[in-house]
């Protein structure tokens, strides 16, 4: 899953950005309203971080351009401010939900992961595919309880598919959400994180979709 962090305070945007990796997102950052803007509406975000007061632009004029462009994805708004005009007002804006500073750094990554789960469709921070188990709150994964060890990369990348189990999802899709702006988007290395994950899986879930993609979904019985 793909974040944007738009916070002008350098430190806590740096934490921000640290602690979201930790839990397994690719971030990018902005650290004034411009800047931010721009990448939400030109990259495909699967949930912002925005803070409501920036340079150059407000977060709420932001978040209404994002949302009259058609940009849908989930935004958790900061606030320093602790009125509920403010709240409402980011609400009206296209907000799905905020937090207000000063905050725990683990209130933040809970409602991030519930923001994406909701996105998705999903109910539970469990993420569940047949046999597999995703836990999104401490990026375990096991196969009929068994833990599997998986590469940063390779739990990106069933984090992503099982949020969107059931859908072809195509490699331009997996590059886009997994990977942040600097990365070579003709690289063939994705195929060779599916094929090293359904090793690690060892069994049949994800499933080549010719000329379309992959699809994670539960194995049909034979
Ligand atoms: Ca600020």
């Amino acid at each position: 899953m793909r974040l944007l962090v738009v916070e002008d305070d350098k430190d806590l945007n740096r934490q921000l950005c640290s602690a979201l990796e930790d839990a397994g997102y690719v971030v990018d950052r902005a650290f004034d309203g411009e800047e931010g803007h721009f990448l939400g509406e030109t990259e495909p975000y699967d949930a912002v971080i925005l803070d409501m007061g920036l340079p150059q632009r407000d977060g709420a004029s932001i978040l209404n351009a994002w949302r009259e462009a058609g940009r849908s994805m989930p935004v958790l708004i900061l606030t320093a401010r602790d009125r509920w005009s403010d709240k409402v007002n980011a609400f009206d804006s296209g907000a799905d939900d905020y937090v207000t500073k000063p905050f725990h750094m683990e209130e933040v990554l809970a409602r991030v992961r519930a923001l994406l789960r909701r996105a998705t469709g999903h109910a539970s921070s469990d993420l569940v595919c047949g046999p597999l188990v995703v836990d999104t709150r401490n990026g375990r994964v096991t196969i009929n309880g068994n833990p599997v060890r998986l590469t940063s990369h390779e739990y990106r990348l069933i984090a992503y598919l099982i949020h969107h189990q059931g859908r072809v999802i195509s490699r331009s899709e997996i590059i886009e959400h997994l990977y942040d702006q600097d990365f070579d988007r003709d690289s063939n290395t994705i195929e060779v994180f599916v094929g090293r994950l359904r090793k690690k899986l060892g069994m049949d879930l994800i499933e080549t979709v010719r000329g379309l993609g992959y699809r994670l979904d539960v194995p049909e019985a034979s």
